[in-house]
């Protein structure tokens, strides 16, 4: 066990097992005293947070978001800190990513019954369980149903960009996601850089990313090993960004499943970080304790 801080972490908001009452509760006795709830595409497990966060006087919340992004061949994951969550503007863009999701499985759906390849709705939506809507739980039901035997099959024959239930969506490239960010005042953090940098598209994503006014990457990881926690931490010093990290804890199980605090990130980049939101005036926005 052992960070101070944990930037990283899943609720019930989004698809995490835990509330953030016992998100927060998990974290202060593990050690954790700065936590950040990053909830995929939604802030509204935040208020539940901070009322949490107030009954400890030696813990502070930064408030926080985790934006998924597409691009091609690849899923990129920004999070963000000391985003304003309460930006009419910025709240109401991601209730429109929200609903353009959910239409897009549904009309997804549709194409494929009239494809005579029926799956049900109520099927698609147990598969996403507390997640977004996605492809691969058109997938999953497809598969269920009996007309491909793979999730792999689904996608080859009926879900991939040229399959014919495919339906496009309001797309969010990653340089939008990292202006969103800043937009709100919020600073911006590439997550979980191991897959982008296996397929070889981590350095051209960071010089885009880094001219779009990225502050960070996430370097200590879940099971990061030492030698790619180096690699990492070179390449965020090359690109000028912040070696972050979190435990991106879910409470789902699983072997790469760390608890909250259980990275070893060290304090002096998180400090770094808050500086940085003091002199953008974010700092007022998260819950700052200083008994430590
Ligand atoms: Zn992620
Ligand atoms: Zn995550």
């Amino acid at each position: 066990m052992g960070s101070l801080a944990d930037l990283h972490c899943h609720s019930t908001f989004s698809d995490g097992r835990l509330t953030p009452t016992k998100l927060v509760d998990l974290a202060y006795r593990n050690g954790v005293r700065i936590l950040s709830l990053t909830d995929h595409d939604i802030v509204d497990g935040l208020p539940e947070a901070f009322e949490a966060a107030k009954r400890y006087d030696d813990f502070t919340l930064i408030p926080g978001i985790e934006m998924s992004t597409d691009v091609p061949g690849n899923e990129v994951h920004i999070l963000g800190h000391f985003i304003d969550r309460h930006n009419p503007a910025f709240l109401n863009r991601l209730k429109r990513l929200q609903e353009s999701r959910l239409n897009r499985a549904r009309l997804m759906v549709e194409k494929l019954v009239q494809l005579d390849k029926p799956v049900s709705w109520e099927r698609v939506e147990f598969f996403a369980g507390e997640g977004t809507v996605g492809r691969p739980h058109v997938a999953l039901a497809l598969v269920e149903a009996g007309h491909v035997t793979s999730v792999n099959e689904a996608f080859d024959r009926y879900l991939s960009r040229n399959g014919p239930a495919y339906v496009s969506r309001d797309r969010l490239g990653p340089e939008e996601v990292v202006a969103l960010l800043l937009g709100v005042g919020g600073m911006a953090t590439l997550a979980h850089p191991r897959e982008l940098f296996a397929a070889g598209t981590l350095e051209s994503l960071l010089e885009a990313l880094q001219a779009a006014g990225l502050t960070g990457m996430e370097v200590y990881y879940q099971d990061y090993l030492p030698q790619e926690i180096k690699t990492f931490h070179d390449l965020a010093s090359r690109y000028g960004l912040i070696p972050l990290g979190g435990s991106d804890y879910h409470g789902l199980g699983g072997p790469q499943q760390r608890e909250p605090g259980d990275i070893p990130l060290p304090t002096e980049p998180v400090q770094k970080l808050l500086s940085l939101a003091e002199e953008r005036g974010a700092l007022e926005r998260a819950r700052i304790a200083h008994a430590r």
